[in-house]
């Protein structure tokens, strides 16, 4: 079937500079590379803006985990609490409940926040009846730390609209030992603390042997990779083991600039209006977090240049951050050369008067801007790839811009293969719930180890 009704000149003219081609994805692969490379060296970390932080995480789970854990996942979309067993067969039982985590929380004081955390664990374990038990948790925090062993983490900056004070260069791990030791009469040994890429790794390793890479395309992007010890130049942990797991926290990549050559007028507007000017622009392209308000800013420009809605606009177009992510995605689900969806958003926003064209071209913009993201994000799993070198290689993949949106896995299968070195097979894999079952595995692996050394 034809697209019925086809996208003007002016319209594509405007979002010209939101395509990549392969050669500009294929220079921000060389950039990414170097800075990857200047993480992990001893000489170079402190000044390099991919930081590539080590994790302590040496060994992929085998399928023999088993036990009763507790988890926290905070960063994401949701901040929830988890009570995961894991059986035989890699059978998982998981009880999880979604707790909010209220604005005025996001941005007030640290102490605040974890007190927060403390009482929803506490809650949970109730409503369980496992007050009583005093249980291994696992602690997904979704933030770049350094960490200094499995159980020690240091905050280095907040994201994702996070800003609470106090928390920088502190180990949260401690933190939230002091506040569940305040706040409620639960006992917990914290096994671990690792990243939502680190937990969607391991998680999606429990399954898929060859898998070597964990990413996010959710509220935030970031991934973490299987790398050689040898080439982890400041992992101070056991050296004898041939791996270790490497968080790039890769969001942070072009904060010196190495991506200005392709960043638009929309991209610095988002960023001069964040919370965190001049950091995270990597991710600021790609993630759930900006792309709605993207896709916004795109079209407030073509409704002033008279380019769409014969010009009128709405109040609710024009306020920021009413364009949710989500609408990108409900939008690109219709089906070609129909607009239900899009309708429907657009009349939310109060521009029921919008005709097929101005549909199609709505559709046009959000086609745009998640290509782009799919397109930024292929180009870096592609740069993970071509260094792991290795035959064959699953992706584990989380994120609700990944897990909704219609066509970004295809995306990412075709631009990745056309970057990926000739040869190289790869896969991309969803993570079932990474973030909590990571965590819950991290805890189990721990345990293991704990085991043999006894
Ligand atoms: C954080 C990462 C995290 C990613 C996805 C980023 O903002 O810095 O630690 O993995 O979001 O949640
Ligand atoms: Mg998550």
């Amino acid at each position: 079937m034809c697209e019925c009704v086809s996208i003007p000149r002016e319209i594509r003219e405007r979002c010209e500079e939101l395509q990549l081609s392969d050669e500009q994805l294929r220079e921000i692969m060389k950039r990414l590379l170097d800075n990857i490379e200047r993480g992990l060296a001893r000489d170079t970390h402190a000044a390099s803006i991919v930081k590539c932080f080590v994790t302590y995480v040496q060994d992929l789970p085998n399928g023999t985990e088993r036990g009763k854990f507790m988890a926290l996942d905070l960063g994401g979309t949701n901040f929830r609490v988890l009570l995961i067993e894991l059986g035989e067969n890699m059978h998982f039982d998981m009880k999880s409940k979604i707790f909010a985590i209220p604005q005025h929380i996001m941005v007030g004081p640290g102490k605040q926040l974890f007190d927060h955390i403390a009482d929803c664990l506490g809650a949970f374990m109730k409503e369980h009846h496992i007050e009583h038990e005093c249980l291994p948790l696992g602690f997904t925090f979704s933030f770049p730390c350094v960490q200094k062993g499995l159980t020690k983490g240091l905050l280095v900056r907040w994201t994702k609209g996070f800003d609470c004070e106090g928390v920088i260069g502190q180990d949260v791990v401690e933190l939230l030992e002091q506040a569940i030791s305040h706040r409620n009469a639960v006992k917990i040994e914290i096994a671990g603390v690792l990243n939502d890429a680190t937990g969607t790794l391991l998680s999606c390793a429990h399954k898929q042997s060859n898998c070597r890479v964990g990413l996010i395309v959710g509220t935030g992007s970031n991934a973490c990779y299987v790398e050689k010890v040898e080439n982890a130049q400041l992992f101070d942990g056991d050296r004898s083991k041939p791996y270790v797991l490497i968080n790039t926290e890769w969001g942070a990549f072009g904060d010196d600039g190495a991506l200005d050559f392709v960043r638009t007028e929309f991209d610095r507007d988002i960023d001069n209006n964040s919370i965190n000017p001049g950091k995270q622009l990597h991710e600021k392209m790609i993630s759930g977090m900006y792309m709605g308000e993207l896709v916004r800013l795109v079209l407030v420009k073509m409704t002033n240049d008279k380019l769409l809605f014969n010009g009128q606009g709405s109040d609710l177009l024009f306020k920021r951050g009413n364009f949710f992510t989500k609408y990108v995605s409900e939008i690109e689900s219709d089906k070609k050369g129909t607009y239900a969806s899009c309708r429907q958003v657009l009349e939310e926003l109060g521009l029921g008067h919008a005709t097929d064209q101005d549909c199609a071209n709505v559709r046009y913009v959000c086609q745009v801007v998640s290509t782009r993201a799919a397109h930024l994000a292929s180009a870096a799993v592609a740069t993970l790839i071509n260094k792991i070198q290795e035959e064959s290689v699953t992706v584990g993949i989380d994120g609700s811009v990944y897990r909704y949106h219609p066509h970004f896995h295809n995306l990412m299968m075709d631009k990745i293969a056309t970057l990926v070195t000739p040869g190289l097979k790869f896969d991309i894999m969803l993570s079932e719930d990474g973030s909590g079952r990571g965590a819950a595995l991290v805890a189990a692996v721990a345990a293991r180890g704990h085991a043999k050394t006894a």
